[in-house]
């Protein structure tokens, strides 16, 4: 799905005609690298961290495309990093602890503290702009336009990549990876760009602009508070993620999401441990997220509220979503339904409209929005008929949906519909044989869609239109706390 928008560097057809030209293939590659050279200094290049290096460029410079960028911009933003990488916050417990353990460039190795100077950073830095090509060099394995320093590049360079005999997160498994001196230089720029919870934050997003969103923060915050931003004191990745799509979901336009997806990279690189985690958001799951913060934010806060395994207080909800893992999160993250936490069944309430529910089914679940208006249909002519019963054997009745944890007992629940139905002369049966058929048949061997999906979309209909009658019978009767507990049992999908 994310390929369709994938602009290339060259066409097949140019890309032959360069090459017919020379046929010994170090000029060639010297002939691309210098001509894309010409083009402009840096480019998007898929890597997570160079990509977040130049996110860092671009948003000081204030400028959205790496063709935009001006020497002047790089000059300015490499000043701006080398004043406050030369600071021990930054140095020794930032760069040094987190992300390059022992820089020689950003001069974090603990050996360098006396020579550390913004002046000796910057020159450094520049250094780095400048460093001829080798033409026998190997090409980058990052960006392929130019080529690779001579030496390999170590882990205190370049996060994750290994050292001296010791390889980390590197498809070759050798010793040092071949990374070019300009996508050296953007992995040096990354602690700018970067969220440093416990460990190291990257987002990394396509289309590539969409990077530059999710990481104004952290340079807004370097900006205001001269120290790496630390996302607000989120103690999880995803946690901040989903909050931060909350935010941006608000402004973007539905159209700009796509084709978009996003990775999460958290890592750490010291000497004590490499490690990384990547959290891949699929698509469907970024919409949603950002259709609730557009036209359902209660609703979401609701259907968050109950993946926490203590119901937080409201005055709790911002340390929680700080805090503790959510269910809610992971199963959207791990492509599990969370279709039961659109309902609160000891509250017999809709946790949110629904139209996000709707929207849910439909992008996320895959149901189709056809099987979804007839599910509401017969929830409709469940709530006609049930609705004429005295207040606690309605609460009866939708007890026995709510504890139905087998298919008979399902089963029995609209026979039972059906019988109330004669019993008050509604006209009309509540299902032809076919729609029964099909409410527990068609679906019934599909994983997204078994009979259990159906029944928390009827439930989720059905508290939506009773609910105030619904409390009303169970308080009377004392027993929403028995409900929850034989609910959840067979609830869960
Ligand atoms: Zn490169």
């Amino acid at each position: 799905m994310e390929v369709k928008g994938i602009t290339r560097e060259k066409t097949l057809e140019e890309f032959l005609r360069t090459s017919k030209k020379k046929s010994k293939t170090g000029i060639i590659q010297a002939q691309i690298s210098s001509a894309a050279k010409e083009e402009y200094l840096f480019t998007w290049t898929g890597h997570p961290f160079t990509d977040a290096g130049l996110v860092a460029l671009l948003l000081l410079s204030g400028k959205k495309r790496p063709e935009e960028l001006t020497e002047e911009d790089i000059k300015n933003a490499i000043e701006f990093a080398s004043e406050l990488y030369s600071r021990k916050k930054w140095s020794s417990g930032y760069i040094h602890a987190m992300m390059l353990p022992n820089s020689g460039i950003l001069m974090a190795n603990p050996s360098m503290t006396k020579k550390r100077t913004p002046d000796t950073i910057k020159a450094k830095l520049f250094s780095l702009l400048s460093e001829p090509e080798d033409p026998n060099a190997p090409v980058c394995e990052i960006c392929g336009r130019r080529h690779a320093r001579p030496k390999p590049v170590y882990r205190s360079d370049f996060p994750l990549v290994g050292t001296g005999g010791v390889p980390n997160y590197f498809p070759s498994g050798k010793d040092g990876a071949n990374i070019c001196s300009h996508c050296l230089f953007l992995a040096q720029m990354m602690p700018l760009a970067a969220y440093r919870l416990s460990r190291v934050l990257v987002i990394h997003a396509y289309p590539y602009e969409l990077m530059l969103e999710f990481h104004k923060e952290a340079i807004d915050d370097v900006k205001k508070t001269e120290l790496a931003s630390v996302a607000r004191n989120f103690k999880r990745p995803e946690n901040f993620l989903f909050e931060k799509l909350m935010d941006i979901g608000t402004k973007l336009e539905m159209g700009r999401l796509e084709n978009a997806s996003i990775t999460l990279y958290y890592f750490v690189n010291n000497n004590q441990g490499q490690e990384i985690e990547p959290i891949y958001i699929p698509n469907p799951i970024l919409r949603f997220v950002a259709f609730a913060a557009r036209v359902d934010r209660k609703g979401w806060m609701n259907i968050v509220s109950m993946g926490w395994r203590k119901k937080p207080r409201e005055e709790e909800f911002d340390e929680f979503k700080k805090r503790y893992p959510n269910n809610v999160y992971s199963k959207l993250l791990s492509g599990e339904s969370i279709l039961y936490y659109f309902i609160d069944p000891q509250n017999r309430r809709a946790n949110s409209s629904w139209r996000l529910l709707s929207f849910y089914c439909s992008e996320v679940l895959g149901l189709d929005k056809e099987a979804l208006e007839f599910i509401k249909g017969v929830a409709d002519r469940i709530v006609e008929t049930v609705e004429k019963l005295p207040d606690n054997k309605l609460s009866r009745r939708v007890r026995e949906l709510e504890k139905a944890g087998k298919l008979y007992q399902f089963e029995g629940f609209f026979i039972r519909v059906e019988k109330d139905r004669q019993e008050f002369g509604i006209p009309e049966a509540l299902m032809s044989f076919n729609d029964f058929a099909r409410i527990l048949t068609s679906y019934g061997e599909d994983l997204n869609v078994s009979w259990k999906t159906v029944k928390n979309l009827l439930l989720f209909r059905i508290y939506e239109r009773l609910h105030d009658r619904l409390m009303k019978a169970s308080e009377e009767a004392g027993e929403s706390e028995e409900v929850e507990e034989e609910f959840e049992e067979g609830g869960e999908e």
